[in-house]
């Protein structure tokens, strides 16, 4: 029998993420389809959503309800304790945050992100530096309010990977370089393959693929939709999933791995139970979490030679021409291109956690006052030579290359990386509980893994902190060598042959 209280307390979480969906699609909007000159009633609409969210979900009566089931907890039954442990932690993190604190936190995201929009487009950083100036001011501030004064950018992980810390982050990142790094030198003196093989792909027919590609992954459709964006992304939840990609004629697999990898994020939505919408149990686990989703789909699956085996004849069938002159293996090594590159979302699966690597380090001398914004350019270029082995020629091809800082989102990258490793440890796990599953995936099946994922991860919804999910998952402690190993028999097999055995 739910007690009244706790039947309250889901009405008020229900209130506060509806309100949430509704600053979603805003935001959607904004990166798909707003006039130019529209941003500034979009910044205002967005400040006043902010503000109503925040007084939903700081509402008094949060407070009482909570307190009364905290009284009351032995009469709670698992689920509902998870859902009101959950409720306090946000709901505190809300009461704590001033109300002018949100909105002006939220104007000057709206406003950044034009900024950002302008500064890359003119390779200006000097523009876009006050943003980020006021950014770090309002994150040290938050911080503060929020309990972490002391160490301010753990805040900022703790927020998007509930648990973690900026020191635990960075010994996974630092045991992940140590293999990564030799790893990325011995592949890049192998002979590679030329890029700009497949050329003047029409964007017709690459979205027909990747519908049907997403289709079969098990993206849903009348629940979600695909529409294009500078910087791809998935935003909204279940009941409505938004995702982006973006196209090039010359570059048909970024449109559609892009794709793969939000339907990836969609596929985790889609599968938190709809009915929890608002409460932990319907909540994702973490950022890391969500980003092994898309991983996973991306990396593991559809970069493999079962996925291929099914969708080449369907991806030549579209393009006979483009693809007439192109081996399977020419297009399977097109798939698994490792060539190093200034951009972080050009990156193949290789060299990609450099550039995360590179970000958090950065991230953290920024909010241990080590570094300056307006030596952040430089800072760049250094770490992009002594990771990479390269140096971008530009700051649009650097620092001004990512949205994120204009949101205030701090701490978000190092989710990227935790998200592969991730995805390597679920992967091995997968496998082995599921035998037979990449033969699965040349017949163009995927339900076996996906029923995998949704009993295991997005059914538990924030059941678990992320490295507790991880060990639930695998019954293994979260480590990069998963990662590592799954690298090693990929590319190795592909680009060492001869050395490995
Ligand atoms: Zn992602």
């Amino acid at each position: 029998m739910i007690s009244p209280a706790y039947a309250d307390l889901g009405a008020k979480l229900r209130r506060a993420h509806l309100l949430s969906t509704v600053a979603d699609l805003l935001s959607w909007d904004e990166q798909v389809n707003l006039p130019p000159a529209s941003a500034e009633q979009r910044a205002r609409q967005m400040a006043l959503l902010a503000e109503l969210q925040h007084a939903a979900a700081s509402d008094a009566r949060i407070g009482e309800l909570l307190a009364t089931l905290e009284a009351t907890k032995t009469t709670l039954g698992a689920d509902e304790l998870i859902v009101v442990r959950q409720a306090r932690r946000d709901y505190d993190r809300m009461a704590r945050l001033p109300s002018e604190f949100v909105s002006e936190k939220a104007t000057l995201s709206s406003q950044a992100y034009h900024a950002w929009a302008q500064a890359r487009a003119q390779n200006d950083f000097p523009g876009y530096a006050p943003f980020i100036e006021k950014h770090l001011g309002l994150a040290k501030r938050e911080a503060a309010y929020l309990g972490f004064g002391d160490s301010p950018y753990d805040c900022f992980i703790d927020q998007m990977d509930p648990g973690l810390t900026a020191a635990t982050v960075g010994r996974l990142f630092d045991e992940l370089k140590q293999g990564l790094v030799p790893l990325e030198k011995k592949i890049l003196a192998a002979p590679r393959l030329s890029p700009g093989l497949l050329r003047a792909f029409p964007v017709e027919g690459q979205q027909a693929f990747l519908r049907e590609v997403t289709e079969r992954l098990g993206f849903d459709y009348q629940r979600g939709r695909i529409d294009v964006s500078l910087h791809p992304f998935c935003s909204g939840t279940g009941a409505d999933t938004r995702m982006t990609t973006r196209f090039k004629e010359d570059e048909p697999l970024d449109s559609l791995f892009s794709a793969i990898h939000e339907t990836g994020h969609g596929l985790y939505e889609q599968g938190l139970p709809l009915d929890e919408a608002g409460t932990a149990l319907g909540m994702h686990a973490g950022m890391g979490i969500h980003e092994s989703q898309s991983r996973l789909w991306e990396n593991q699956v559809a970069r493999g030679r079962a996925f291929w085996r099914y969708f080449e004849p369907r991806f030549r069938a579209r393009f006979p021409q483009q693809t007439a002159a192109i081996s399977s293996e020419v297009l399977y090594r097109a798939v698994n291109a490792v060539e190093p590159t200034p951009i972080r979302v050009d990156a193949d699966e290789v060299t990609y956690n450099l550039h995360i690597i590179l970000r958090f380090e950065l991230e953290k001398k920024l909010f241990a006052g080590d570094l300056a914004v307006r030596d952040l350019p430089a800072a760049w270029r250094e770490s992009s030579r002594e990771l990479l082995g390269l140096e971008p020629a530009t700051d649009r091809e650097g620092v001004l290359q990512d949205v994120h800082w204009s949101g205030g989102a701090f701490g978000y990258f190092p989710s990227y990386c935790l998200g592969n490793m991730i995805a390597a440890q679920f992967w091995y796990a997968a496998l082995a509980a599921l035998p037979g599953l990449e033969d699965d995936f040349a017949r163009g099946e995927f339900s076996r893994l996906l029923g995998w994922l949704r009993t295991r991860v997005h059914r538990q919804g924030r059941r678990y902190e992320p490295l507790a999910l991880v060990r639930e998952v695998t019954g293994e402690d979260l480590s990069p060598r998963y990662l590592l190993r799954y690298l090693q028999e990929r590319y190795g097999s592909l680009y060492l042959a001869s050395s490995a055995s």
